[in-house]
């Protein structure tokens, strides 16, 4: 099958890559002329590294990843410890994959090289400006039309496909939050004694507060050691502007107050990355009626980043409708196109298993904002006396990130398993509806 892929961020290279390995010649059109690598860290949980090393992306990236020992919470105003969730031992021991974090530039050089080393055509400087969903064709700012068997919108937050699917507009929807990224080289901090820990034990530091959190984490970077971190607060950025270049001297002003060491490391960043947050409602599908158009990613569920599972979700979008199409559409060297009622029925089982899994982790993001940045006053100091007598992973832990049966479902989910059982459901599904036809 031949397959366009609009978007070439990490979900779009994700699916382009499942789908090459399954034998579908694709192309992917990204808007940008070139390949620009901004941003800081990412986390890739065990859900998410497990794919990328299915589908051979771990041999480009592992050299840039650390791996976190755990996730220490903190109290905003003086770095007390309030709990601490083990990350490296359950991923490698019950999870059968590591907790990576990584430079987005380093994932997504890795993906890219991927995707070159399948022989995947990418075109720059397309951006994809009108969809056919019925032809399915596509056409691009400079006047370029694309026709293929079916197009897959990998196209993020601003998808122009989301509306297009879903049958009704869905504009993203401002969290009334935004996040200071910075990255600096670690050795910039070496000799504080107040921040030896934070620049030699890879973990994720987490301070809560009200309002807000600050997360701090290793990088291996190319070249040297650093230090990423993520202020997230109310926001503050003026209207109308949604990403920008600030300065530290603003970050400090909106975390005063918080522990000392975090404005020790303030001193010496030169400039951080404004972010406002945004996310969209739930869509109703993500597939449109004609069957030759679906989304992936963002363009799908752009979620809150409270759990740090957004890209993770594109990522497992790529292996599920990646599985189904190599399962139930399986490539082949004919030129006659898929046929439609295959297509449409493993489109439908792509949006069954995907839909909902995405939205309860979206929601599960957002009661984390909650939990973690509740005033400070009764409730907190409630919140806090239990973690203080919880450390570790528990059945029934008041604090998500340390509740055993939702990491089981959020980290134990295995893609594998999955498509398994999806295609044997089908299969069977398909039989029964063969013997009915055949005895009408
Ligand atoms: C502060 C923050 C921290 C986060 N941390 C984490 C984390 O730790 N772990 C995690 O799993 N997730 C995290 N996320 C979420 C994650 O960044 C996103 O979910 C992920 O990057 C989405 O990838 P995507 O490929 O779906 O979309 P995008 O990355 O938005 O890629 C879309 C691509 O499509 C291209 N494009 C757009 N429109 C067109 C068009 N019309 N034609 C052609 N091309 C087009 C764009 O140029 C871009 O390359 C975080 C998010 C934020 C905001």
């Amino acid at each position: 099958m031949h397959v366009l892929v609009i978007g070439s961020g990490l979900s779009g290279l994700a699916i382009a890559i499942a789908l090459a390995l399954a034998g579908h010649q694709v192309e992917v059109l990204e808007a940008a002329d070139e390949i620009t690598y901004i941003g800081a860290g990412i986390q890739i949980s065990p859900n998410a590294s497990r794919i990328l090393r299915r589908l051979g992306v771990d041999k480009h990236i592992e050299k840039y990843c650390t791996e976190p020992v755990d996730l220490r919470m903190m109290r905003w105003q003086d770095g007390k410890i309030l709990v601490e969730c083990p990350l490296k031992e359950p991923a490698q021991n019950q999870y059968g994959s590591p907790y990576w974090h990584i430079h987005r530039a380093d994932l997504h050089r890795g993906l890219l090289a991927r995707a070159n080393e399948l022989g995947i055509q990418s075109h720059l400087d397309c951006r994809v400006v009108d969809v056919e969903p019925d032809t399915p064709a596509v056409t691009t700012a400079r006047g370029r039309r694309f026709t293929a068997d079916f197009i897959i919108a990998a196209d993020g937050l601003n998808s122009i496909c989301r509306h297009i699917v879903a049958g009704q507009a869905s504009h993203p929807i401002p969290t009334g939050q935004m996040v200071y990224r910075v990255t600096l080289p670690a050795r910039r901090l070496e000799g504080i004694p107040e921040l030896e820990e934070m620049i030699t034990v890879p973990r994720n530091n987490h301070w809560i507060g009200p309002h807000g959190t600050v997360l701090s984490y290793l990088l291996e970077g190319v070249n040297e050691k650093l230090v990423n971190l993520v202020f997230t607060c109310d926001t503050r950025m003026e209207d109308g502007v949604n990403q920008k270049i600030g300065t530290n001297e603003e970050v400090r002003e909106a975390f005063k107050g918080w522990d000392p060491r975090l404005d020790l490391i303030l001193k010496h960043v030169d400039s951080v990355l404004e972010w406002r947050l945004y996310t969209h409602s739930t869509l109703p599908t993500w597939v449109h009626p004609s069957a030759k158009l679906c989304l992936i990613g963002d363009a799908a569920h752009a979620m809150t980043p409270y759990l740090a599972q957004g890209a993770a979700m594109g990522i497992e979008d790529a292996a599920v409708l990646g599985g189904l199409l190599a399962a139930l559409m399986p490539s082949s060297t004919s030129s006659s196109p898929p046929d439609p009622d295959a297509l449409r029925r493993t489109l439908h089982l792509y949006t069954t298993l995907r839909l909902p899994r995405c939205a309860h982790i979206a929601e599960a993001s957002i009661g984390s904002r909650w939990f973690t940045q509740m005033e400070d006053g009764p409730e907190q100091e409630a919140r806090d006396a239990w973690l203080l007598e919880h450390p570790g992973i528990w059945e029934g832990h008041i604090n998500i990130r340390s509740r055993k049966e939702f990491l089981d479902e959020l980290f134990g989910w295995d893609f594998e398993a999955v498509l398994r059982e999806a295609v044997k459901a089908e299969a069977s599904l398909g039989e029964k509806e063969s013997l009915e036809e055949r005895s009408q």
